[in-house]
């Protein structure tokens, strides 16, 4: 196809974890989604909304939702947008912000994803290493980008940069400090007060890992409303249905619920990295719903097979600064207990 943009017919596209089609024979933890399912509320309002009302469009300035945000949060109303996903507002972010040939940079290892949206838009990326320390390398004092995307804590190795970093980074940035806290809600901060404090920092969270809504597509952005404004010109105009924002609204309400699970997922998360240690992994400490295990031989790939082969999935990197190791995302105690299980069964620990 001649008419094909350039960037578009040489670009590889973005793989996502995989997906079994027979996904329940799996203990599945290769997508850091929710072992708990949603609350009891959200079923009900999607049931009570799935009705004769469908044939309406839904509200197009997600109301309900973006005042609900801002209650839980601390915001007004017009500093929330809701997105169809968080993949969905950091895609609308670059649209917003890069135009073809401007720089967009984030840290490598972290989301892989704000670089293909990137190479769609046609802007430039830039990536900063790591150090064994994490800290990442080389940002200029005074950096000159469009978009710098800080996905705190990392994923996939699952430390966070402490708020003080953050706020020195986004002092060194002419452009957005995007922070992507698609995992914060597992973790014992978040930079929700520096989108207040400074004006160029950008928060993004996700219902699909602590909220259990990965099938719902929703998440949201905090940002200075100038910033909402203008994402709100580029989206599409009915980018969440009626079912997904009524989802939304409940599951945000029902934070006993919502404490309660991650609650969950934090203690197993806490067992899960200390039988790791024991049978001789090397564990980072974990601020997700994920760990970021290496096993004594350093050998990610053979760990990632022997798991498979016990019908358990983890996600292997074959990047060479994940190569040695796999992400596991926690799911329930029993699911993790047999994970447990199975790396004995495979040999590690003797
Ligand atoms: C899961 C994830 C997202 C995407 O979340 P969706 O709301 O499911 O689109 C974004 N950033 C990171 C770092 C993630 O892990």
């Amino acid at each position: 196809m001649n008419a094909l943009r350039k960037n578009i017919a040489e670009m590889a596209g973005y793989v996502p974890g995989f997906q079994p089609e027979d996904a329940a024979s799996y203990i599945k933890l290769n997508t850091n989604e929710n072992p708990y399912p949603p609350s009891p509320q959200v079923l009900a309002a999607i049931l009570e909304e799935a009705g004769e009302g469908l044939r309406r469009y839904p509200d197009a300035a997600s109301r309900a939702g973006r005042e609900e945000a801002g209650k839980l949060y601390g915001f007004d109303p017009s500093w929330v947008i809701m997105a169809n996903g968080s993949d969905e507002v950091l895609n609308n972010l670059i649209r917003a912000f890069a135009g073809e040939g401007e720089e967009i940079a984030y840290v490598h290892p972290s989301y892989s994803y704000y670089g293909t949206l990137a190479e769609i838009q046609g802007a430039k990326v830039r990536t900063f290493e790591l150090t064994d320390k994490f800290e990442p390398v080389g940002i200029p004092e005074r950096y000159d980008c469009k978009l710098f995307f800080l996905t705190n804590p990392n994923a996939p190795l699952g430390f966070t940069y402490s708020q003080k970093y953050i706020a020195e980074l986004a002092g060194r940035l002419s452009g957005v400090l995007v922070v992507d806290e698609a995992y914060a809600d597992f973790a014992e901060e978040n930079s929700l007060d520096l989108v207040r404090s400074l004006d160029n920092v950008v928060v993004t969270r996700t219902f699909s890992k602590s909220y259990s809504l990965a099938g719902m597509r929703l998440g949201l952005a905090i940002a200075r409303p100038e910033v909402i404004a203008a994402l709100n010109k580029i989206r599409d105009h009915y980018n969440l249905d009626r079912l997904a924002q009524v989802a939304a609204v409940a599951a945000l309400r029902d934070q006993a619920y919502f404490r309660e699970c991650v609650a969950k997922i934090k203690q197993t998360r806490g067992w899960f990295s200390a039988e790791l240690e024991k049978i001789g992994f090397h564990v980072i400490p974990a601020n997700g719903n994920y760990v970021f295990a290496t096993p004594p031989d350093r050998d990610g790939g053979k760990l990632y097979q022997g798991l498979y082969q016990r019908r358990i999935l983890v996600r292997h990197f074959t990047d060479p600064k994940l190569a040695h190791g796999a992400r596991i995302s926690i799911g329930s105690m029993e699911e993790m207990e047999r994970t447990i299980e199975a790396l004995r069964d495979m040999g590690y620990g003797r």
